[in-house]
């Protein structure tokens, strides 16, 4: 009797585990739809500039409140430019410079690069491969403009010096910062790009333990994700403060 139920309790055990690590899967791969998730919020309209609505874990959003408040009494303006992505929306962005019907630097990448592996790393220079974004995990930031030139502007300088130093007191780490200063691999750097560190640690650690290579899949070009070290090179090459 009592193997019998303790069996039962381990069978039971094993279960619920099975079922944990295939929810996570689901969320660390952002297949979920944020605006039906409990633990997001809207993005409120006056800290936006994006035009849509856009969603955020509660504690990001109430960290990035905090922050954008005393960067106002410093005369800074942080604004919300884009926030939680999810698969499907990376994908069509994905799939769309694949196809060439979004240009990158002014071309057509079928026709520019035919060579696909190629064209693969060179979308991957600035878009994440559709379930290895951070953004997928509502605690990831674009703040103000989403391009290099504006942080070549007097004002995107100022930005960026008062974010280096105060983001890290509300929480927030910038994963991919200067590619020469770091010696890291992946993606370029972003100086838009903060992550709430409080729930994006746990998360970068249950990717580690969950999601392998055959995870990654269902865009185009996915035949090629084997022949790059997508985990290691890219998800997890980031300025190792945010690790
Ligand atoms: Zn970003």
């Amino acid at each position: 009797m009592i193997t019998s139920s303790l069996l039962d309790i381990e069978h039971e055990r094993a279960l619920k585990k099975a079922e944990k690590d295939k929810q996570d899967k689901i969320y660390l791969t952002g297949n979920f739809d944020p605006s039906l998730n409990e633990n997001f919020v809207e993005v409120p309209i006056e800290h936006s500039i994006s035009g849509y609505k856009m969603y955020l874990r509660k504690e990001t959003l109430n960290a990035f409140l905090k922050m954008a408040e005393v960067a106002n009494n410093n005369g800074i303006e942080l604004k919300i430019a884009s926030a939680t992505r999810n698969f499907d929306y990376q994908k069509n962005l994905w799939n769309n410079k694949w196809t060439g019907y979004t240009l990158v630097d002014g071309k057509d990448l079928s026709k520019s690069i035919p060579d696909e592996l190629e064209r693969f790393k060179k979308i991957l220079e600035y878009s994440s491969v559709p379930g290895i974004s951070r953004h997928h995990w509502g605690t990831e930031i674009d703040i103000n403009d989403a391009n290099p030139e504006y942080f070549e502007t007097q004002k995107g300088k100022d930005v960026y010096e008062w974010l280096t130093q105060n983001a890290p007191l509300f929480g927030f780490c910038q994963p991919y910062n200067s590619k020469e200063d770091s010696k890291r691999t992946g993606f370029n750097e972003e100086k838009w790009h903060w992550s709430y560190l409080p729930l994006a640690k746990d998360f970068s650690k249950r990717y580690k333990e969950l999601i392998k290579d055959t995870d990654i899949n269902g865009f185009l070009g996915e035949e090629y994700v084997p022949s790059l070290n997508l985990i290691n090179d890219y998800i997890f090459s980031i300025n190792p403060a945010c690790l």
